[in-house]
Formats: C-alpha cells, sequence, structure tokens
C-alpha cells in the first residue's frame, strides 16, 4: 500500500522537467559538483528565513546552532547575516572561528566539555555555557590559571519542556544544564570569582510545530530567567530563550506560525519583570534556518524486483541522510519528502522502495512511495537534508565514497 511522504518545500520549482535548486538544474549542479551523491544548500532560502525571523522578531538576537549543518562555505555565509553561533565541541567552536565569527558572538555548549576544551574556549574568548556546577569551577580555575577573565552563561535545566517537541532537553533529571533551583547559587559564585558573568541559557526542546507550546515555554522561560535573577540578586545580560521551531517533514504536519510566536514573544517580553529591563535576548535556531534550503541528491544505480515490488537502488543513503532513513530518533520510520528530479512535476506512475547502497535493511529513503517510473541514471532528490542531513550521519559506516556539498544562491 502506498505510503504518505510530507510536503516539498514549495520553494522547489520544474525546470524543463527536471528539478532546479537555486535556479540551477539538478542534473547540471550534480555535473559540476563531480558526481553524486551530493547536497545542495541554497543560501538564497536561508537568507530568506533569516528576513523572516528579523521582520518578525525585531529587537532578538538570531543565533544559529552549527551542529545543524556545518558544511564551511555555508557557515561563512549565514554568520555574517546572524547574531551569534551556538557550537558544542572544541571542533565546532573552531569551524565557527575560522567562518568569521568574532569570539564574543560564540557560545559554547555540551555537557562533558573536557579541560583542553574549556581552555581553548577561554583562552579564544568565547562564551561558555556552563552545564554543571563542577564545570563552573574547572572553568574558573584554568581562567585563573592563565590570568584570562572567562566569559561564563549558565545553562539552566528547566523544570518545563516544550510540549509535543520532536526532542526532550528539559524537565526532570537531565543531563543538560544545571537545576533551577541550584542556579541562583552558581550565579552569585561567578560573579563572586569576579567572571564575566554573561547570563542564561534555557533550551527546552526541539522541532517544535505547535505555536501555543512554543509560546507557553517562552513564556515560561522568561518567568524563570526572571525568577532566577532575583534570587541571584543578579541581573542576566543576556537571556538565551533557547529555540525549537520546527520544519514539517512529514504527512499532515504544517509549518509554524511565526507571526504568532513573535506577537507573543513581544508581549511576554513588553511585560517582563523588571530584572530583565536591561537584559538582551536570543533565541537559537538550527533546523529552521537551514532544513528546508538542503536537498540531498543521489542517482539510481540499480531498478529491481523482489515479489513484484520495485526497488530503486541508489548510489547514497543513511550514511549521509540518517534522518530520512528514519534511524535518527524516530520511533516509527515515516517517509521524508522525496522525488525523482530528473522527472520532476511528472505524474506518478507507480509505487516504489528506494533503498540506499548500504548492506542493511535499515537503509532506506522512500518506502512505497508513488513516483514516475525511475530508471538506472536518474537522480533522487530527498529533501529537508539541510539539517541533520552530514552532520548527523555515519558516514564512515560500510566505507562507501564521501557525499559531496555544494552551495547555490549566494549571488556570485
Ligand atoms: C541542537 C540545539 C539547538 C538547535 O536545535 P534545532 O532543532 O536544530 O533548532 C539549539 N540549542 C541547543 C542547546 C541545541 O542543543
Amino acid at each position: 500500500m502506498t505510503k504518505p511522504m510530507g510536503a516539498i518545500p514549495a520553494e522547489f520549482q520544474a525546470e524543463a522537467g527536471v528539478l532546479a535548486i537555486g535556479g540551477r538544474r539538478a542534473d547540471a549542479l550534480a555535473e559540476e559538483a563531480g558526481g553524486t551523491p551530493l547536497f545542495v544548500y541554497d543560501f538564497e532560502m536561508v537568507r530568506r528565513r533569516v528576513e523572516c525571523f528579523r521582520s518578525a522578531f525585531r529587537g532578538i538576537n538570531l543565533h544559529y546552532a552549527i551542529k545543524a549543518n556545518t558544511y564551511s562555505p555555508l557557515l561563512k555565509v549565514i554568520e555574517k547575516i546572524v547574531d551569534g553561533l551556538d557550537v558544542a565541541s572544541e571542533g565546532e567552536m573552531h569551524a565557527a572561528l575560522a567562518a568569521g565569527a568574532d569570539a564574543a558572538d560564540i557560545s559554547f555548549a555540551g555537557p562533558g566539555k573536557t579541560d583542553a576544551e574549556l581552555e581553548a574556549a577561554i583562552d579564544a574568548g568565547v562564551t561558555l555555557n556552563l552545564e554543571s556546577e563542577g564545570e563552573a569551577e574547572r572553568a574558573l580555575g584554568i581562567a585563573r590559571r592563565r590570568g584570562r577573565r572567562a566569559r561564563l552563561a549558565i545553562r539552566v535545566n528547566p523544570d518545563f519542556e516544550i510540549r509535543g517537541s520532536g526532542m526532550r532537553m528539559g524537565g526532570g533529571a537531565k543531563p543538560f544544564g544545571v537545576d533551577a533551583e541550584r542556579v541562583p547559587a552558581l550565579v552569585r559564585r561567578l560573579v563572586e570569582a569576579e567572571a564575566d558573568w554573561r547570563g542564561f541559557h534555557i533550551f527546552a526542546g526541539s522541532q517544535a510545530l505547535d505555536a501555543d507550546a512554543l509560546i507557553e515555554a517562552q513564556r515560561a522561560t522568561i518567568a524563570l530567567a526572571a525568577a532566577l535573577a532575583e534570587r541571584a540578586g543578579h541581573a542576566p545580560p543576556l537571556v538565551n530563550l533557547g529555540g525549537g521551531f520546527g520544519i514539517p517533514y512529514f504527512a499532515g504536519e504544517r509549518p509554524l506560525d511565526i507571526e504568532k510566536v513573535a506577537a507573543s514573544l513581544h508581549e511576554a517580553l513588553a511585560a517582563r519583570p523588571k530584572i530583565l529591563a536591561d537584559s538582551g535576548f536570543a533565541i537559537e535556531l538550527g533546523r529552521w534556518l537551514v532544513g528546508e534550503a538542503g536537498v540531498y541528491l543521489t542517482r539510481i544505480v540499480d531498478r529491481k524486483q523482489s515479489h513484484g515490488k520495485p526497488f530503486l537502488v541508489v548510489d547514497g543513503g543513511m550514511h549521509h541522510q540518517l534522518a530520512a532513513s528514519g534511524n535518527f530518533g524516530q520511533v516509527v520510520r515515516r517517509n521524508y519528502p522525496v522525488t525523482i528530479a530528473t522527472r520532476f512535476g511528472a505524474a506518478p506512475e507507480e509505487e516504489a522502495t528506494i533503498v540506499g547502497c548500504l548492506c542493511t535493511p535499515l537503509d532506506r529513503l522512500g518506502d512505497d512511495v508513488m513516483l514516475p517510473r525511475a530508471e538506472i541514471g536518474d537522480l533522487v532528490a530527498v529533501f529537508l537534508a539541510g539539517a541533520y542531513g552530514l552532520s548527523a550521519s555515519p558516514q564512515a559506516f560500510l566505507g562507501h565514497r564521501p557525499a559531496l556539498e555544494m552551495l547555490v544562491g549566494t549571488g556570485n
């Protein structure tokens, strides 16, 4: 039976029957890149997301969480249009610095930072989002020994999470952040140790499509930041409100209503408690900025039948695009939007299953999907590949060729 797939983002159009990305034909892009498998990222789409954010969320800083996509040419151009880059390892920190970001605009979160990572961040002048009191003491010790003033923010483990968000990272016992009730004491400790205390980082979830759930979490975040500041007796220079803006991947999902979230956030900030009067606010986004701008192109190398079912076997797979295979945190596998890029817009004729080249039954890119009839040599496009594609896939697994990457839409 045919299984549904998510909607292809409306920006993608056909040019002479072939999918166009950033106004250029997919087959020509693959040729220019030197083959497939290939990720193509359209910077123009990212720029439009940033503009959409800017016009809705006036006065709020926008950070890009780079773990969604660390392709360096993309990072370089995104860096210029956002206010900060959020990183989660020393490797990502160096990638952010190499992209041209000022150290003061980089914040480094993540549990399990080693002394070497803390040292590198403190030397560079990057803000550390502290995940525990132990980490705070290690950072203070390192700063003292190196004669530096560390820039330190506290990641708070809030006692709530975004309702229905794809991934829960707040609420209850968690490896992330410091439990809210212990945060005021830690703020005082940092201030007394004469660290440069930057404020709070409160991240309550990811992949939220429900505006009301996000609104509720943002309001709770502002209230929590104010309560912690009151109890600490210090106002936070910056409150990072987290992010969690989702994109629709699957059949039946609807885009997040950004205008509604923004209107409610402005209302909540206008009425914020006095202690936050001079604080700055930031939202950190990965997926929502870059997810829809990426397409994974992979070529059909075999077409076969098994028990009457057509299988399209491609030269890529889950080692590059784990999420589309359903093996990145999904309980039940559902289809990402996929198409035959070289027959884009043609009428669907057959129900086929698209599998990758890995020797495991987990490697599926499209399960019982309706497609135009495709042959060996045709290109398959997997959409929504701009976030958590290559940066979140086990590329070394089975030793196939690495994926190529390409940036279009930069206007030069
Ligand atoms: C992963 C992560 C993000 C980005 O999440 P998206 O769902 O890609 O927007 C933001 N903040 C923190 C702390 C994260 O760990």
